[in-house]
């Protein structure tokens, strides 16, 4: 089984009705809700309020991939959690950061940017399967259209993606680079920008599935225990 955790700020759900009516139990328990039809995926939930945001070393250690929803909190996210779990990404845990979880401080802490780009609410968004033989592309039509999301452009200030998985075209004719992965450490990142909260985004199956197809490629090949600089003997004499 991978084990997966679902963060969520949790904020807007509750706040705003228009948001409510989306997602009625909020974000993360949408995204649990269909991670946990897949027979080798057990995905569970924290949110923000939570004693240490529900990301203790225990959850942590028992996390294969974190999944990553924010927006207007990500100052209230403490440096201690956002250190521990970027450690935890250097030592093998997966990481997906979704849509407006570009500026959180974990998605900055592992891309080491600003990770500013343009937006405008309320758009109409075209996705571009531009690298169709990776893993997490698998399943997913050469485009496909998404009728109600958030625009995010280009310049989106991160460094240079390991891969280019998706590509998104909006009507404004802003393009951006949708679905990007790095590797740090032992871990690997994925972000995804489609997801504005008070879109069906997460109700869409091709979004599901790229989300799913997400988790299996990020799950850990191998986890350490710490990071170490060990001092090594010479092999040869
Ligand atoms: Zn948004």
């Amino acid at each position: 089984m991978i084990r997966v955790t679902v963060w969520n700020e949790f904020i807007h759900e509750r706040e705003k009705e228009a948001v409510r009516k989306v997602y009625p139990d909020g974000i993360h328990a949408c995204i649990a809700s269909f991670l946990n039809q897949e027979q080798d995926i057990n995905a569970a939930t924290a949110v923000l309020e939570q004693p240490e945001h529900g990301l203790t070393e225990e959850v942590l250690s028992n996390t294969d991939v974190l999944i990553w929803w924010g927006h207007c909190a990500h100052a209230k996210v403490s440096d201690e959690i956002v250190k521990r779990v970027h450690e935890a990404v250097l030592k093998g845990m997966g990481l997906i950061v979704l849509h407006s979880g570009h500026k959180s401080k974990i998605f900055q802490a592992v891309t080491g940017t600003s990770c500013c780009l343009k937006w405008r609410d309320d758009d109409y968004e075209r996705v571009w399967t531009v690298n169709p033989s990776h893993p997490i592309a698998q399943g997913i039509p050469e485009t496909f259209v998404l009728a109600q999301e958030e625009m995010y452009g280009e310049p989106f200030d991160i460094p240079t993606p390991q891969d280019v998985v998706f590509m998104g075209w909006f009507k404004g004719g802003e393009v951006f680079r949708s679905g990007v992965t790095y590797q740090r450490g032992l871990g690997r990142v994925f972000y995804f920008q489609p997801g504005h909260e008070s879109f069906p985004t997460y109700h869409n199956e091709i979004v599901q599935t790229i989300i799913i197809n997400a988790v299996h490629w990020a799950k850990p090949a191998q986890r350490a225990n710490a990071l170490k600089c060990p001092n090594a003997k010479p092999l040869e004499s």
